[in-house]
């Protein structure tokens, strides 16, 4: 039977590389942006390019506010009947600052986005696989280990706690049959470095591991759509480092 996924954020980066390879395994596609519509249009296209069954939709969510999430994942039942994986993607990252010069709005909002939003978008998924299982893999990133000093603790701290989401999801919806898994990328070549001004970031810092260059979105999307996949049945509560050894 075809398998449903919905992708938080995947109209770039990491959300649209996985949309793009689930659609070439034939999976239905839903996924949501917040702003940019022209991408999430693009996606819905390269999706349908990629696949057969073209079965793709794309919604405008922004995953802080529960009425959005709740209604993206009706819109995704009522379109496909089901949901079998959610990728918790949609993540964002603030400028460049000391903890001693981060205001509180800064703070609130990597939180909001990527820690409520995130537990929200957990839930819902709870909510929609309770009868017959699945798949949910979370975004989290190498700074939930190395902290991000001097840039961007906030955005480490919230990812810290993704971390911490799916090593207690992993306990308890395991008895439902839903696997629930977390990737943790190293510096990956998208939007996200120069949305705060620095793409540099990407050739700096890309570099500075045992591979030797910066990670691509598809390469991530290689790890979550096994993690997605029946491959990996037998893997849950995993968090996974994708970061070419950093
Ligand atoms: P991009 O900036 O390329 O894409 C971000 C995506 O998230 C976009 O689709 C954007 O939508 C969406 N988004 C942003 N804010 C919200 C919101 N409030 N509600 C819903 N959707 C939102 O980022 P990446 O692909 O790089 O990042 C994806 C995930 O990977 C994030 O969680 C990030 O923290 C994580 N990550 C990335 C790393 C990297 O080096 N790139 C490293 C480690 C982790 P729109 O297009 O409408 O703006």
């Amino acid at each position: 039977m075809t398998k449903t996924v919905l992708i938080t954020g995947g109209s770039r980066g990491i959300g649209r590389a996985t949309a793009i390879l689930c659609a070439q395994n034939d999976w239905n596609v839903a996924i949501s942006y917040v702003g940019n519509r022209e991408s999430a249009d693009e996606t819905c296209a390269l999706c349908e390019r990629a696949g057969r069954t073209g079965n793709v939709f794309a919604l405008k969510c922004d995953v802080k506010y529960e009425q959005d999430v709740v209604d993206l994942f009706q819109a995704t039942l009522d379109r496909f009947g089901t949901i079998d994986a959610v990728v918790n993607n949609a993540g964002i990252v603030a400028p460049k600052s000391d903890l001693a010069d981060m205001s509180i709005e800064r703070m609130k909002s990597v939180f909001d986005t990527n820690v409520l939003g995130a537990y929200i978008v957990a839930r819902e998924a709870a909510r929609a696989m309770s009868n017959r299982g699945g798949s949910i893999v979370n975004v989290s990133s190498m700074a939930s280990k190395l902290g991000s000093p001097g840039e961007y603790v906030d955005y480490a701290g919230s990812k810290g706690a993704i971390d911490t989401l799916t090593i207690g999801l992993s306990k308890e919806l395991g008895p439902k049959g839903i696997r629930v898994n977390a990737v943790r990328p190293g510096i990956i070549d998208t939007d996200i470095h120069g949305s705060v001004g620095r793409p540099e970031r990407v050739a700096e810092l890309g570099p500075n591991c045992p591979l030797g260059r910066a990670g691509k979105a598809n390469e991530v999307a290689n790890l979550i759509y096994w993690l997605l996949s029946d491959d990996a049945s037998y893997v849950t509560g995993a968090l996974i480092d994708i970061s070419g050894g950093r």
